[in-house]
């Protein structure tokens, strides 16, 4: 991090470089910047999570177009009514796994791929599920091209998990459910972590369950809205807003 820390003390106050030659140099400014301004002074402090969020190019997580937003503090679409979650919620329910290095885990509404490329950093194996096979195939080849080799995904309803590679370290869900999905707390390890936004369209509370002697321990984190989850397990259609 102190790479990091001094690279944005020196640029605080500069101007950055307009123009596409430059434009590495300023996403690359702006990332600090955003692991500063938007994670760290909000209590992110888990030292790999701030690593894999400094170095992972969100703006090549996100359409062209709305690149030039990529580190700004929020949501922004990826195609297909779907999003990319907000830097600061990304960071968080990477936390809150508590991820290690030696860890398998699953994530459930993969889209982009962003989140699965900070898990990447961070843990062994990254398994991804997505319904649209579009978002899929996109987000597999520009992970492949980033070089994370130790991520799988699989287009299909994540609602029901992926019992072939079961069971998992830890599960992030990536959309709305009515409740935790019964088939992803059984494919939990024991001792193991599912984070997951639990509601309604008008609103949802990240919850993590943790598996303890196979038992579930449940604890509600901070309210969010994210996109539905629309499976078996899930929601049955999408709610027409995002
Ligand atoms: N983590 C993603 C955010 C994607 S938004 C990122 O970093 O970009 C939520 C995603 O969940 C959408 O892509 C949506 O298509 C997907 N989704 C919704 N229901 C799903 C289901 N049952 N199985 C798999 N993916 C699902």
């Amino acid at each position: 991090m102190r790479v990091c820390v001094s690279l944005i003390e020196r640029t605080a106050h500069v101007r950055l470089p307009t123009g596409p030659q430059f434009n590495e140099y300023r996403f690359s400014v702006e990332r600090a910047r955003m692991v500063r301004d938007q994670l760290v002074a909000r209590g992110i402090n888990n030292d790999r999570v701030l690593v894999a969020m400094g170095r992972t190019p969100r703006h090549l997580f996100v359409p062209p177009e709305t690149r030039a937003h990529a580190y700004d503090d929020g949501p922004l679409p990826i195609g297909a009514g779907q999003t990319i979650s907000q830097p600061f919620i990304v960071a968080l329910m990477t936390q809150l796994i508590l991820p290690m290095p030696n860890d398998r885990v699953l994530e459930v509404g993969c889209g982009s791929g962003y989140q699965a490329a900070v898990l990447a950093e961070i843990v062994r194996e990254v398994i991804g599920l997505e319904r649209i096979g579009d978002l899929a195939l996109q987000a597999e080849a520009l992970l492949h091209k980033l070089g994370h080799a130790n991520v799988d995904i699989h287009i299909r309803d994540g609602t029901e998990g992926y019992a072939p590679a079961a069971p998992y370290d830890a599960i992030i869900v990536s959309a709305a459910a009515p409740e935790a999905p019964e088939p992803l707390m059984g494919q939990l390890a024991e001792g193991g972590r599912l984070v997951v936004p639990v509601g309604d369209e008008t609103g949802q509370v990240i919850e993590r369950i943790t598996r303890r002697h196979g038992r579930f321990e449940r604890e509600r984190m901070i309210e969010v809205r994210f996109v539905p989850l629309i499976g078996r397990y899930g929601f049955k259609k999408s709610w027409g807003w995002e």
